[in-house]
């Protein structure tokens, strides 16, 4: 039998003549805030991949806040939550979001994935039923995995292909798994048709609001907000405080008995690390910032228009959030694409399959607040010149 070490020699050439490699790389820092980038040859790059959409990850707010905290508190956590993990800023941080959100409770946790599998293991049970949007992101994909119910998965976006599955009826509770905007398109789940859909089945809806949460509706109170909805019934959301927070993170928001039962519940809350307190004081710092933030919001709107409109019509995919997505098809040429942008100073990643389904290879640009108009009519007109050539 051939070694381990060839085994996978074999399946990485596989993946570089089929354009799949992804590669890590460091980049620094160019400057204290903002989006400017320098690879380990010295070009600098202007990112339009990054998560931080109100540009807070730099914020001398975040800084200082998480400094003073640091000189009180030390770097790590040293422990689980359960155990003495938390520090008074992991409380004051969870209040703050709940009342920013209008939720009984919040509980932190170590990042959005650890979030997901716990919430989802921690309540959905063996017989019960998730019905899971086929382009949820890959931690509710996990969560749903683990936990070990029936798994439906129905059409992108689809309400009535929802609704066809649900009317199939089966054991248990049913839940419905959905991220609020889709990581990869940057399209807005049908909130209202799917919270319809919840109260007429019984069911649950399970929101993964970790590209809304600062970036949509009033205040940056994400989906519901962006709908206007007011009497959400049966929701529950997760956020994480690494993107638009600009810190690193996650919480879970709801009803007190949710918290009181993923508190003792859910194993990637017990079994793990406490978020270490400087993140907690960054990220309340971030949330005064965020939820005034909307001027930033408006901008990135103008940014989000300007971009769309800077490209011939039919060429993003529908998108209402900074996400914008080009499909291109085929691997190489979003590889060729993303590799002419860097070399005039833009670093847009191609992203390919698995992270989207097969022959959907597009090339993913994240607007942030921290880009001016005239950077997005730079990338714009570098992105013409490169789609001409290709
Ligand atoms: C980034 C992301 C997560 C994971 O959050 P982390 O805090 O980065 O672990 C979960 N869900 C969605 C939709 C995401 O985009």
């Amino acid at each position: 039998m051939e070694s381990l070490a060839q085994k996978w020699q074999i399946e990485q050439q596989h993946w570089r003549a089929e354009g799949l490699t992804r590669s890590l790389e460091a980049l620094d820092r160019a400057g204290n805030e903002g989006l400017h980038f320098r690879d380990a040859c010295g070009r600098e790059l202007l990112s339009f991949a990054s998560n931080d959409y109100l540009a807070l990850s730099g914020h001398p707010n975040l800084r200082r806040a998480a400094v003073a905290e640091l000189a009180r508190s030390g770097v790590g956590s040293g422990a689980a939550p359960l155990l003495g993990g938390e520090r008074p800023v992991h409380a004051a941080l969870a209040e703050a979001l709940a009342a920013w959100l209008g939720e009984e409770a919040v509980l932190l946790f170590g990042s959005g994935y650890l979030a997901n599998l716990g919430l989802v293991q921690a309540l959905v049970g063996r017989k019960d039923r998730l019905y899971a949007d086929r382009l949820n992101h890959a931690s509710l994909v996990d969560a749903a995995r683990l936990c070990g119910a029936r798994l439906i998965r129905y059409r992108h976006g689809d309400p009535e292909d929802l609704a066809h599955r649900l009317r199939q009826g089966g054991s248990g509770r049913a839940w419905i798994l959905s991220d609020g905007v889709f990581s990869m398109d940057g399209d807005v789940a049908p909130l209202p048709e799917l919270l319809d859909l919840a109260r007429q089945h019984e069911a649950v809806l399970i929101l993964d609001e970790a590209h809304a949460f600062g970036v949509l509706g009033a205040s940056g109170r994400g989906s519901l907000a962006h709908f206007g909805i007011e009497q959400p019934g049966p929701l529950l959301r997760m956020g994480t405080l690494g993107k638009a927070f600009g810190v690193y993170g996650a919480f879970v928001a709801g009803p007190q008995w949710l918290v009181d039962v993923l508190r003792q519940r859910a194993r990637s809350f017990v079994y793990h690390t406490a978020l270490p307190a400087a993140l907690a004081a960054a990220s309340l710092a971030a949330l005064e910032l965020l939820r005034d933030a909307e001027a930033e919001r408006r901008h990135l709107l103008a940014l989000r228009h300007a971009l769309r409109e800077a490209l011939p019509q039919g060429q993003w995919l529908p998108s209402d959030s900074p996400i914008q997505a080009l499909l291109l098809g085929d691997n190489a040429r979003a590889l060729a694409l993303s590799a002419r942008l860097r070399e005039v100073g833009f670093y847009c990643p191609a992203v390919r399959p698995p992270t989207v389904p097969p022959h959907s290879a597009r090339l993913r640009i994240t607007l942030s607040a921290g880009h001016s108009t005239a950077d997005i009519g730079a990338l714009a007109k570098a992105l013409n010149t490169a789609l001409a050539a290709l």
